[in-house]
């Protein structure tokens, strides 16, 4: 059987209600696609834990500030709904922004606290954009669960919240960051890099392993390792630190104090290129 390409929330609405009428249990990943192994390693987990996975395909125009990258955020469908398929799941969702968005949309739903800082600060309109359409695609798709990469750690603290706070019936899952073999973690910005900046790209990488062995190897003062942290990041010329930070984990709120499970998030501009990575100190 070939993946079923849907273009309207109906047709996703009515499978799905067709699925779960037989007892069928369904998992839901969000995607604004260009899929890589790190998407595909979410749909993979989905296949394992669901006997059917959909999978959006959706460039969120809402989640975009008017000086960000909307209209160049790489597409290609025909490569994703492959991929898709080969990984097993039933169904893509492409809407178009007029499905989602109609002219008088005017719902929103917005948060406080953990969107306060990392790239909630960077992009404060980022993350309402990001909690409208995931509730969306959750009343959409109605999963039993949802996948979530590390990749984007804030993202997948603020949805937890959300699914807590407005009482959503659903698990969320999240994911660990897969990386290229020389450690960039993957992403679809990733193809805006040139050469040069592919190679300066690294230093994100090597700023959070460097990090990662600080606090392994029993650091307890998280000021240094954020120190330690921006100093390989400005060693290179084509870096530009948007923030190092330290924050807890659940509440994200700035720490230093490293008895606590914190993350670890960096925001780098390569170029042009806003590049993030992060790591988990338990
Ligand atoms: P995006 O298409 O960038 O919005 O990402 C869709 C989902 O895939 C998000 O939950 C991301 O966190 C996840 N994701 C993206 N890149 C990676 C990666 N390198 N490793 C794991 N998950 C990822």
């Amino acid at each position: 059987m070939s993946i079923i390409l849907a273009k309207t929330v109906n047709e996703v609405k009515s499978q799905v209600k067709e699925w779960k009428a037989r007892g069928l249990s369904v998992g839901l990943v969000p995607t604004m696609g260009y899929l890589h192994e790190g998407h595909q390693s979410l749909i993979k987990r989905a296949v394992a834990e669901n006997d059917r996975v959909v999978v959006s395909v959706f460039v969120n125009p809402i989640q975009f500030a008017p000086n960000e990258d909307l209209e160049s955020y790489p597409r290609d469908l025909k490569a994703d709904c492959a991929l898709c398929e080969a990984t097993g799941a039933d169904m893509v969702f492409n809407p178009e922004p007029e499905e989602m968005y109609a002219d008088n949309f005017t719902t929103f739903v917005d948060m406080t606290g953990v969107t306060k800082e990392l790239c909630g600060k960077s992009r404060p309109t980022h993350f309402r954009g990001v909690c409208t359409v995931v509730n969306k695609l959750f009343n959409i798709a109605m999963p039993d669960r949802a996948y979530f990469g590390q990749k984007d750690a804030q993202q997948l603290a603020v949805i937890r919240r959300m699914v807590r706070d407005l009482n959503m019936n659903l698990e969320i899952v999240g994911c660990p960051i897969i990386r290229e073999a020389d450690g960039l973690a993957k992403s679809s910005r990733n193809t805006y890099l040139s050469a040069e900046e592919r190679k300066a790209a690294l230093v994100l990488s090597k700023a959070i392993f460097e990090g990662e062995r600080m606090v392994q190897s029993g650091e307890k003062d998280g000021e240094k390792v954020i120190e330690a942290m921006k100093s390989i990041i400005k060693s290179e010329p084509l870096a530009k630190i948007d923030y190092v930070e330290m924050v807890e984990w659940d509440t994200i709120e700035i720490t230093r104090n490293l008895s606590k499970p914190v993350l670890v998030a960096i925001a780098v501009y390569i170029g042009k290129t806003r590049l993030i990575d992060n790591f988990i100190a338990q």
